[in-house]
């Protein structure tokens, strides 16, 4: 049966994800901060709430897709916040990709006021997110991830229960860790071998078969032509822009800071992406560091016809 379901954060994310639960046939209450979010989340079925407060009143579950742990913290506190809203007991699953510590901040908080709780961040980005197909870390105790399977399997495709509290958000900060190195690596190895007079195609021939085969390499491949699907091949336009990814290694550096791990190719990444974010790179797909290392390198890209 369908269940009640409040959903704050009605962004780029939130708003199919939260699409998706009505088409399964839950009654989403929505809410949102922008009122073109509010106008487009009705025209997907989901009912405009006139506040978070409003929106969680009755519900049985509060999903937030919120920017950052700030608002996260913020939208659960306070006379109108949402942990005071909401009816005891009710489960309260936080999507948005926010620090660890902030994760398990919101679980105590959420423990406090009497409720349940899930960190249960995704990657799969908006297409993801449109075709219900994201990929669900969770972190929190096995009663409540089993009761929330039901309503994540309607917005995701894989689902895993991690651990305990926060657990969920750990796995997204380590899995974006290795993202991000590994996106410098390919791109580094194909600058160099365009410097040695080794062709794109051909590097992509021997490491996509060999030890150097990874996501980077293979689904988002940097440069135009061996991936017809990836971003190099529409100059760049994201998939996962980079700003995306520098906030995301920003919260892996964090995380290294709170547990003192030695990550220094973990903290060069965070550096190299906080840089690309700051210009144009913010609004690119982060596989346009590229870009930046051919700049470095005094590199021409080689010519897009030459790939064909
Ligand atoms: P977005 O900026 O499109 O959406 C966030 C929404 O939250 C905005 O519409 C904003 O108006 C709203 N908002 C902010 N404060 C609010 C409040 N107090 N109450 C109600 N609404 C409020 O961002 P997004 O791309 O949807 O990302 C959301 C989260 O998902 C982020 O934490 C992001 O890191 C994470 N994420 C994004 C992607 C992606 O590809 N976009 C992929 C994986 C994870």
């Amino acid at each position: 049966m369908g269940k009640k379901i409040a959903f704050i954060g009605l962004g780029h994310m939130g708003g199919p994800m939260a699409a998706n639960l009505v088409k399964a046939g839950h009654l989403v209450s929505g809410f949102d901060l922008a009122p073109e979010a509010l106008e487009q989340a009705r025209t997907q079925g989901i009912q405009v709430a006139e506040s978070s407060a409003a929106a969680a009143a009755g519900a049985d579950v509060v999903i937030t897709m919120l920017p950052a742990g700030r608002h996260v913290l913020a939208a659960y506190q306070g006379q109108n916040g949402l942990l005071a809203a909401a009816k005891p007991g009710s489960l309260f699953l936080e999507c948005s990709t926010i620090a660890v510590e902030d994760a398990r901040a919101a679980h105590a908080l959420a423990a406090a006021a009497g409720h349940r709780s899930l960190d249960a961040p995704v990657s799969g980005g908006v297409g993801g997110a449109v075709n219900g197909t994201l990929t669900f870390m969770a972190g929190g105790s096995a009663e409540d991830f089993a009761d929330a399977e039901p309503v994540l399997a309607a917005m995701g495709g894989r689902i895993v229960h991690c651990g305990g509290p926060g657990v969920g958000q750990a796995a997204k900060v380590c899995n974006n860790m290795i993202l991000g190195i590994s996106m410098i690596a390919v791109s580094e190895a194909f600058v160099l071998g365009e410097k040695l007079g080794l062709s794109n195609e051909a590097l992509f021939d021997v490491a996509s078969a060999a030890s150097g085969q990874c996501w980077a390499l293979t689904t988002n491949c940097p440069v135009p032509g061996p991936v017809p699907a990836s971003p190099a091949n529409r100059d760049y336009q994201p998939g996962f822009a980079g700003a995306l990814m520098a906030k995301d290694l920003g919260l892996a550096v964090q995380a290294l800071e709170s547990t003192g791990v030695q990550a220094r190719l973990g903290s060069l990444a965070e550096e190299i992406y906080r840089n690309f974010a700051q210009g144009e790179g913010a609004g690119r797909d982060f596989s346009g560091i590229i870009t930046e290392i051919r700049a470095a390198s005094g590199v021409e890209a080689p010519a897009v016809e030459a790939l064909a």
